[in-house]
């Protein structure tokens, strides 16, 4: 391991998750990176950590605790969800802040990292709840952000209900109407297609990639994990583009119908707040995972290291031929080593689910151009860009001499847009 590496990595033993995702990052670069840039990716441009104290519907004073990790502003405004969720450490943003600086970059877009979030958990509060807790929350980070400062966006726990409740406090605070948050409502801001957004993207870029091996989606059997927000859309997606979506999941277990899924049902299903487990459309499994599914494609939209190296295995064995990351992370190190080793291609999430920020990017020129584009418009948008990125992304791979290899293609092409901007302003 390079020794600089080695050094910084060492001051924070505990925070695990960070330290797998730069060290796979940084040794999948074929070359030595610049000890200074390197020392200064692995550390956060600011972390602001704060407490928020808001009060239940019971009158009792409850404490969270809030983060922004402004990760690395060499391209842009800081941009990156905000996630709350009682998972929420400085850990997991610290990952999540910097793969999204280089997801960022990969959209062509001035967009730096960020992440943040709070360890409150929103599942079984009230309304009023919520709202409280997100007017606290904005009373200490509205200091840190702006429209060309930082621009946070929605994540787990986050939806648009939380951005329009922080986007009120922040007016009321700053007393400005900007684009400072994006997944906005479309009433005051927000971007049609930003919903459909990460799974549409996803099967774009899928798309590009077929397109090049001289195939397309007609036909195609793909697996789908998850049923929230990035596996509909991309199933929505698949199918308008001939494809027979065979199984989703939920944390309940999985749906199957080789015949393909119908999928308007299971979103109906999903809106009523029943899980899979109850659905009676297609045949339910919980014993196995998903992924024992034999597919030709399978898109894992559902969250962090749900596909292990045994599962690989098995989507090879079953004649798998692509794997396209909607979810952040959805891979285990050791599911990404295994993948090299097969013949499957995989699409990392940091190119193949970057639809969502893109869209978010988008939204953020429609504030500063004080209008809205249409959903054509939207969408038009984020094609270029999904195929954009694809086209980068396999260009370097072959000048590697490995064209197969995406995640390296992809990592090589963020980290050169993002090495180059920190040097040319001065290695800040
Ligand atoms: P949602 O919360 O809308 O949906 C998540 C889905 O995954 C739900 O159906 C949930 O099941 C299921 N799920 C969660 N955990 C598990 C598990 N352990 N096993 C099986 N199923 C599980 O989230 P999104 O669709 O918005 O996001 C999914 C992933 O994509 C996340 O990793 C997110 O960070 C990433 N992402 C999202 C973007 C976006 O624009 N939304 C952008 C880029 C990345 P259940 O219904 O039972 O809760």
């Amino acid at each position: 391991m390079h020794t600089t590496l080695e050094r910084v990595l060492a001051k924070y033993p505990h925070e695990s998750y960070f330290i797998e995702a730069t060290q796979e990052f940084f040794s999948s670069l074929s070359f030595e990176v610049e000890p200074t840039i390197l020392e200064q990716l692995l550390h956060a441009e600011r972390i602001i950590m704060f407490r928020v104290p808001w009060i239940d519907r019971d009158g009792i004073t409850q404490t969270n605790y809030g983060y922004r990790v402004q990760y690395n502003g060499a391209l842009g405004p800081y941009k990156g969800g905000l996630r709350f969720d009682p998972s929420v450490n400085l850990d997991i943003l610290k990952t999540l802040a910097f793969e999204q600086t280089f997801k960022n970059a990969l959209t062509g877009i001035a967009m730096g990292g960020a992440k943040g979030g709070s360890d409150f958990n929103p599942k079984g509060k009230t309304d009023a709840e919520i709202m409280k807790f997100c007017q606290n929350f904005m009373i200490e980070l509205h200091r840190h952000i702006g429209a060309t400062i930082d621009v946070p966006a929605g994540d787990k726990g986050v939806g648009k209900r939380e951005v329009g409740y922080m986007f009120g406090a922040y007016k009321r605070l700053t007393h400005s109407f900007e684009g400072v948050l994006t997944g906005k409502d479309i009433a005051f801001g927000g971007a049609l297609g930003r919903t459909e957004a990460t799974g549409y993207g996803l099967i774009y870029i899928v798309n590009a990639l077929l397109r090049d091996i001289k195939q397309d989606l007609e036909g195609k059997r793909v697996v789908i994990s998850g049923s929230g927000n990035v596996a509909i859309y991309a199933a929505e997606k698949a199918i308008a583009e001939g494809a027979c979506v065979i199984a989703m999941s939920d944390r309940s277990g999985y749906v199957y119908d080789e015949a393909g899924l119908e999928l308007q049902a299971i979103i109906d299903h999903k809106l009523k707040g029943e899980p899979l487990e109850t659905f009676t459309g297609a045949r339910f499994v919980h014993e196995l995972p998903i992924w024992s599914v034999p597919c030709d494609i399978a898109l894992p939209c559902a969250t962090e290291g749900e596909i292990n190296e045994r599962d690989i295995k098995a989507l090879a064995i079953n004649g798998c031929k692509i794997i396209a990351e909607g979810a952040n992370r959805p891979l285990t190190k050791e599911a990404v080593d295994a993948i090299q080793a097969s013949d499957i291609l995989y699409l990392p999430g940091k190119a193949a689910n970057a639809g969502g920020v893109a869209v978010s990017g988008i939204e953020m020129s429609q504030n500063a151009q004080m209008r809205a584009f249409t959903f054509a418009e939207v969408d038009t948008q984020l094609k270029a860009i999904m195929e954009s990125i694809y086209v980068q992304i396999r260009n370097t791979a072959k000048e590697l001499g490995e064209p197969t290899n995406f995640l390296k293609g992809a990592n090589h092409v963020a980290y050169a847009k993002v090495a180059y901007a920190m040097k040319a302003q001065g290695y800040v």
